[in-house]
């Protein structure tokens, strides 16, 4: 396999761009390797620059449930372009879209469209913190909410993968108001509570944490919040960028059945296209301008190219038996995988809930970042490396889900198994 032309790009995107990349993870550094540039794609299948094909498992890092380039999306990409990309005046595809969420998401009465995760989950602070009048904020260790400020503590996602400590540039102020605490600690939070409980405005949580690998929530963890944040007056913030239209139609929230009071959405959404949006009960929401106090704005916000690629993906996902044949086939990579680390003997704890799960290097369960972080990072970099060679293009950490989508065939999912067996034997040697 060569890579003679992504090197090439490789080389001159370090020139223009920091270390090359528009996003930190994507550039291969943990893994030891130099990104490979992206030509084209469809179903589940990438192309890079020099021509070589891989089964694709980031699907853009989780919005791409229907796999590459699904006709549905691009059609009414297509004929939603051909009428204007952006007027900055309300749509009828908006009132859709809006409709179309607020029928999907139980907890959701009303919804407001922004432009990316990050925007969203910084938007749904700010409501909290306006609507209950405290400060303090409370989330998890390897977490990953976005890249806004007060946010950035204890972060999973790109930050644990290049092991950068929160980040410079965020004043220490700011982030005096974020208490983080271990995923899945109960008595942790209720302590927290028990010592600060009338300052906190919110708990924000992945129900399903998915940037630390994938750390599903223990029994009554989700449940325990919702009471917890009930008998104090907080918030509860589901952050479902990623579980959102992946766990179940309702996401994470219906899947384990516990509501939230705002959740906050991205990726799947967009179908492909760049969308976040936060919504909740129509009380809270009406905080928001211009019905409320509450300023947030966004000159591209509702974009209707992200409007009708968002509609058209929801469409589909509302057919009978979607969910069921996606968690049918996750459930067949996650058989051939163990038994492929089986037989080579490896250490690897395979973790997975719908169609998202990981592979961690090490043993035992992994039940919160502290157990994350003691995976064998440098076993997962060969694997990726091995993988990749074999035409299977998997997250570049080790700290990153992969992703099923309609569009891996069974043969695929076979392809991968196949190379995983291959790839995780060489390295027992
Ligand atoms: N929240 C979660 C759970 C995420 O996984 C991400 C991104 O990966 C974000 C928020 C931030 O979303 P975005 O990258 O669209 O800003």
């Amino acid at each position: 396999m060569t890579v003679e032309k992504s090197k090439e790009l490789y080389e001159r995107a370090c020139s223009v761009m920091p270390g090359g990349v528009n996003s930190p993870v994507r550039s291969g550094k943990a893994v030891g390797s130099i990104p490979v540039f992206v030509s084209s794609a469809s179903g589940a299948y990438i192309w890079d620059e020099d021509g070589n094909r891989y089964v694709d498992y980031v699907c853009s890092w989780g919005p791409l449930i229907l796999g590459h380039a699904h006709p549905a999306v691009v059609s009414a990409i297509k004929d939603v372009a051909e009428r204007g990309t952006s007027y900055g005046i309300p749509t009828k595809l908006e009132v859709d879209m809006a409709e179309q969420v607020v029928k999907m998401v139980p907890s959701v009465e009303m919804v407001r469209f922004v432009n990316s995760g990050t925007e969203a989950t910084m938007s749904a602070l700010r409501l909290a913190r306006a609507v209950t009048g405290r400060k303090k904020i409370v989330k998890f260790g390897g977490c990953y909410h976005g890249h806004s400020d007060c946010l950035l503590v204890s972060s999973g996602s790109g930050v644990v993968t290049l092991g950068i400590p929160g980040s410079p540039g965020v004043p220490e102020e700011i982030v005096t108001h974020t208490v983080s605490l271990p995923y899945n600690n109960l008595s942790a939070v209720e302590k927290v509570f028990d010592e600060m409980g009338k300052e906190i405005a919110a708990v924000i949580v992945e129900p399903v944490a998915g940037n630390m690998g994938v750390v599903p929530p223990e029994k009554g963890f989700l449940e325990g919040l919702r009471n917890l944040c009930d008998r104090w007056s907080a918030l509860l913030i589901f952050d479902e960028v990623i579980t959102g239209f992946r766990l179940s139609p309702g996401g994470a929230q219906r899947y384990y059945n516990v509501m939230p009071d705002i959740t906050c959405l991205g990726k799947i959404i967009g179908g492909g296209l760049p969308v976040g949006a936060y919504g909740g009960r129509s009380e809270i929401m009406r905080e928001v301008a211009p019905s409320g106090k509450v300023y947030q704005a966004g000159t591209l916000s509702g974009n209707p190219l992200a409007m009708a690629a968002g509609l058209a993906t929801l469409k589909i996902l509302e057919t009978p038996g979607f969910y069921e044949d996606l968690e049918k086939k996750s459930a067949y990579l996650e058989k051939g995988l163990r038994e492929a680390v089986s037989d080579a003997g490896v250490e690897m704890v395979l973790q997975r809930v719908g169609s998202m799960g990981c592979g961690f290097f090490r043993s035992g369960a992994v039940k919160n970042f502290e157990d994350a972080i003691k995976s064998d990072t440098n076993a997962y970099a060969l694997f990726w490396r091995g993988m990749l060679e074999n035409g299977i293009y998997l997250a570049p950490s080790q700290f990153e889900a992969f992703f099923v989508s309609s569009a891996h065939s069974y043969e695929d999912l076979d392809r991968t198994i196949d190379a995983a067996r291959k790839v995780l034997k060489n390295m027992r040697g």
